[in-house]
């Protein structure tokens, strides 16, 4: 990996750029993976590189989903697996669910690659290579799913997600959490839940609110009153008021 200083000012930035080519050099991450991540990095500049309280009310919502679930599953693809591979194996111990690895540029060797970074890291349960089901509506290898896996789930995290296939598991009934920076895209839009947020920062986000969950804090019932398209609203409300912010327009 390139040397970055911790003083340069885009650090972290810099750092998740770094484990996405560490990404494709392994074989993990697509080069379609890339555009993917710039796509979220626009978004992270316009957010202002950090959490927005309507991200941590998703979050909310999102665990006491996962907790309540009774067959979650988390979806993995190439970039997960670059930038958050800790975390996800970290919450999939947590809440007991599998981890299913779904690209959407699927192929064996990638999923293979994926696989192995995730068990050498301690995942219990990977799933994902046996693609003995079809999320229907989907055409392609990318329609693939395990049937004990996410074919069968009622509560799919699936972070940084393509908009048709998010669409389709939600008209296979499933309730679909999503992380993904862009809150216009399909995937946002059609999710029950979520959390405009940076991959990283949102899963040590949601880790945390489940573990306080599990020992019974946070918000009783954070389900009741949550509407995703009201609080995707509050998202860009509360992007505009940062553009509009004194801070932001000196130059
Ligand atoms: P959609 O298909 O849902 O309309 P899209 O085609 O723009 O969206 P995809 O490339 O299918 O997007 O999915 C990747 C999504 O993940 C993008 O919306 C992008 O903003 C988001 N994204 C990329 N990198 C990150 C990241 N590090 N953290 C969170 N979200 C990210
Ligand atoms: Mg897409």
């Amino acid at each position: 990996m390139f040397r970055i200083q911790k003083t340069h000012p885009r650090y972290e930035s810099l750092i998740k750029r770094e484990k996405l080519v560490a990404g494709i050099e392994a074989g993990i991450t697509s080069k379609q993976g890339l555009i993917a991540h710039g796509r979220g990095e626009a978004f992270d500049y316009l957010i202002g590189e950090r959490t927005l309280k309507s991200a941590r009310r998703a979050t909310e919502a999102a665990a006491a989903l996962l907790l309540t679930a009774k067959k979650p599953v988390i979806s993995v693809n190439g970039n997960v697996a670059a930038l958050a591979a800790k975390e996800v194996i970290e919450l999939s111990e947590l809440i007991n669910a599998p981890l299913e690895v779904n690209i959407f540029y699927r192929t064996e060797e990638r999923l293979r690659q994926i696989k192995a970074l995730l068990e050498k890291q301690g995942a219990a349960k990977v799933l994902g290579d046996k693609a003995d089901a079809r999320i229907p509506g989907i055409e392609h290898a990318r329609a693939k799913v395990d049937h004990e896996g996410i074919y069968s789930a009622d509560v799919v995290l699936a972070p940084l997600e393509d908009g048709d296939r998010c669409e389709a598991l939600v008209k296979m009934g499933k309730r679909v959490i999503t992380i993904d920076l862009n809150p216009l895209s399909r995937t946002s839009k059609d999710a029950a839940v979520s959390i405009v947020d940076d991959i990283e920062r949102a899963m040590k986000n949601l880790i945390s609110v489940v573990e306080e969950k599990k020992k019974g804090g946070g918000k009783e019932n954070p389900l009741e009153d949550y509407d995703n398209k009201e609080n995707l609203k509050e998202v860009i409300k509360e992007i505009v008021e940062r553009l509009k912010s004194p801070s932001c327009l000196s130059f």
